[in-house]
């Protein structure tokens, strides 16, 4: 691999992009999109606007292309390639110019902006959330927005601190872990589900569980006490039990807007290579295992774009300021340029697109599929998706 650390990131990206564009159109098959090919693909649909729904997952905690697009990755991702890929659109140039900490990276795509937010903090976003807009415009209630996410770090990302917006105006956002906290009581079996962060022996707050994630349990999830310990004792990751919930939210409240935060990856941080492939080849069945909940639930089927991106990658092996596989901390150009798959209601198949798009152009894009405004957002609406 030709050493990237000297070259800026437009040509990183624009190599990346290729090659990954080569492997696609080789390995899955995608064709080359264009951009003369007709837009609109979303109206062509036949679903209307008010009933259309999106799923976002994001590709938990950040892979590299060695160990996921590149030829010599692929074997990580078998769902991705055989199951998700040949029907999706395929961008390979999506730039993130923003800060690499998982918790302001997510609450950057879920704005639209790059946020500044102490990645350690917490603190809700700055700038309206995609979930804001979403039920200011469409006047939706709050059970039509939801987030389900992996920390306690995480908990603030539904709703904004803009004074247009703020408190109340937001999704819901659901911590599994905090769930099974209440309902373990803490217990040690559970230990490895109940783990909040993988990179810093400095924030770790304890997890808290009470009341009020008992009754959404039972109130919202429609489900037992028991009956939830009972399945989480044979998941073998925090990833795992969000795909639980997930599922659960999906067939008793059918969220319009569904955000899920994959994180199992990141267990990357801890050194160990073998977990971190087993967190990507988890991540690429839990991906899948939620298509194909979108194809069986009535509520879901036929009408829903999935959305699946990473919130950035991890060190090229080559920098030496980086650590390779285990961290993210150089902000190098081979990180910052990741992936988008989209998938569903009004998704050309099997395409694929290297021109650059950006991590934050995520949110206008929503916005144009669903119709609602999202004015403060920097990117742009994708030409190839609305
Ligand atoms: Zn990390």
């Amino acid at each position: 691999m030709e050493p990237y650390r000297q070259s800026s990131l437009v040509d990183v990206s624009r190599q990346v992009a290729r090659s990954r564009r080569d492997f696609l159109r080789t390995a899955a098959g995608m064709a080359l999109g264009s951009a003369l090919m007709p837009s609109g693909a979303f109206a062509r649909s036949g679903t209307a606007r008010t009933k259309r729904k999106v799923v976002v997952i994001t590709f938990g905690g950040g892979a590299r292309d060695q160990e996921t697009f590149a030829p010599e990755g692929q074997e990580n991702i078998p769902h991705l390639m055989r199951d998700l890929l040949p029907g999706s659109t395929f961008f390979t140039q999506v730039v993130n110019r923003g800060i690499l900490g998982h918790y302001v990276a997510t609450a950057s795509l879920a704005t639209g902006v790059y946020e500044t937010i102490n990645n350690f903090a917490s603190l809700p976003p700055e700038h309206p959330t995609v979930f804001e807009y979403f039920r200011r415009d469409l006047r939706r209630p709050p059970s039509d927005a939801w987030v389900v996410a992996p920390s306690n770090g995480f908990n603030r990302i539904g709703e904004s601190n803009h004074r247009s917006y703020g408190p109340g105006a937001g999704a819901r956002v659901i911590l599994p872990k905090h769930l099974l906290a209440a309902a373990s009581k803490g217990r040690a079996d559970y230990e490895h589900l109940l783990r909040d962060n993988y990179e810093t022996p400095y924030y770790a707050p304890a997890l808290q569980g009470g009341e009020f994630e008992l009754r959404q349990l039972e109130e919202i999830l429609k489900l037992s006490v028991d009956d939830f310990k009972a399945h989480a004792r044979t998941l073998s990751s925090p990833d795992e039990l969000s795909v639980y919930i997930v599922r659960q939210l999906m067939r008793q409240v059918a969220p319009s807007l569904l955000w899920i935060t994959m994180h199992d990856i990141d267990v990357a941080h801890a050194g160990a290579y073998s977990l971190y492939i087993d967190g990507i080849q988890r991540t690429d069945r839990l991906c899948a295992e939620v298509w194909e909940t979108i194809q069986k639930e009535p509520e879901y089927a036929g009408k829903t774009t999935l959305f699946i991106l990473p919130d950035f990658g991890r060190d090229s092996d080559e920098d030496a300021g980086g650590n390779g596989f285990q961290h993210h901390r150089t902000g190098d150009p081979l990180s910052r340029t990741t992936w988008m798959l989209a998938l569903g209601a009004g998704v050309r198949e099997g395409v694929v697109y290297d021109r650059p798009i950006d991590s934050t152009d995520l949110v206008p894009t929503l916005g144009s599929m669903l119709d609602f405004s999202t004015s403060l957002a920097q990117g742009k609406p994708i030409q190839e998706l609305v």
